[in-house]
């Protein structure tokens, strides 16, 4: 099994080193960190998805209000689906995407591959069905999902996994690849975890945002991010025990487990070159 890490993605909001706490100038800089895995039997499995095809072709499918204060700059050769053929498969071959949720930075992509089974915990599609505050229209775009046909949903049940609990299988082979809630920034949000060569990798959605907030003693976070995910925060008070949960892992894991989040740009980068 091989993985890919992809850059799906580029958002440049307002305040540079403010902001993500590493990019100077005025502007920041947040990536949109997507795998995308070899399987030996379920061929091709993308977990999220990044901006897609008709975010670039169409930006008014993102809210104003997003699309201005993160400065998203629309590139089709960021998308999944280029980085799919760039890497010499067919977008059919994406038989599996597994979303850690359904913000607009993370499913744009699904439009372009709608013959494949998308899986997501049940609640973050519920509550982006349901758009029940100013917050959920802004954040959740229907048109990036409406072409998908084939969900399953995942309840919140299941097996205990390094402290974390309802975790769920994702796909019927023996591979592991496993549904982690991480519950706090959204409805239903989730990190992808996947064994490796017997190491284990856990993608964590936007369970935190800069490196520093789980791979440190104390969290740290600049305050731009500290702002943006406390706007997002569906449950706070969630969302913190999560990020507590996650720093303990990663400090008591060091040997062979990686955390990492969709859009840190230095994470990403540690990934594309180790
Ligand atoms: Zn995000």
């Amino acid at each position: 099994m091989n993985i890919h890490h992809l850059d799906c993605g580029c958002m440049c909001p307002f305040g540079g080193m403010l902001f993500d706490g590493t990019t100077r100038g005025l502007f920041a800089h947040l990536v949109c960190h997507c795998w995308l895995i070899e399987t030996d039997h379920d061929g091709l499995v993308l977990v999220d998805t990044g901006f897609g095809n008709a975010d670039v072709n169409n930006p008014l499918r993102i809210a104003p209000f997003f699309r201005r204060l993160n400065n998203i700059k629309f590139k089709h050769s960021l998308t999944a689906l280029s980085h799919v053929k760039r890497l010499g498969f067919e977008p059919s071959d994406v038989r599996h995407i597994v979303l850690t949720h359904l913000d607009f930075d993370h499913a744009g992509g699904l439009s372009d591959f709608p013959d494949a089974m998308i899986h997501v915990l049940q609640n973050e599609y519920t509550a982006a069905k349901t758009l029940d505050n100013w917050r959920a229209v802004r954040r959740y775009r229907e048109p990036q999902w409406q072409r998908s046909r084939y969900w399953r949903f995942y309840e919140p049940e299941g097996e205990q996994w390094k402290g974390f609990s309802s975790v769920r299988p994702v796909l019927q082979s023996d591979m592991d690849l496993l549904m982690v809630p991480l519950p706090g920034h959204s409805s239903g949000h989730a990190g992808i975890a996947v064994n490796t060569q017997g190491h284990w990798k856990l993608h964590a959605g936007d369970a935190y945002f800069h490196h520093d907030e789980v791979h440190k003693p104390q969290r740290h976070c600049p305050p731009g991010l500290r702002f943006y995910q406390r706007m997002m925060d569906h449950d706070h008070a969630a969302r913190v025990a999560t990020q507590n949960s996650l720093r303990a892992l990663a400090l008591t894991e060091l040997e062979g487990l990686q955390i990492m989040c969709s859009h840190d740009k230095v994470e990403l980068l540690d990934r594309q070159v180790g």
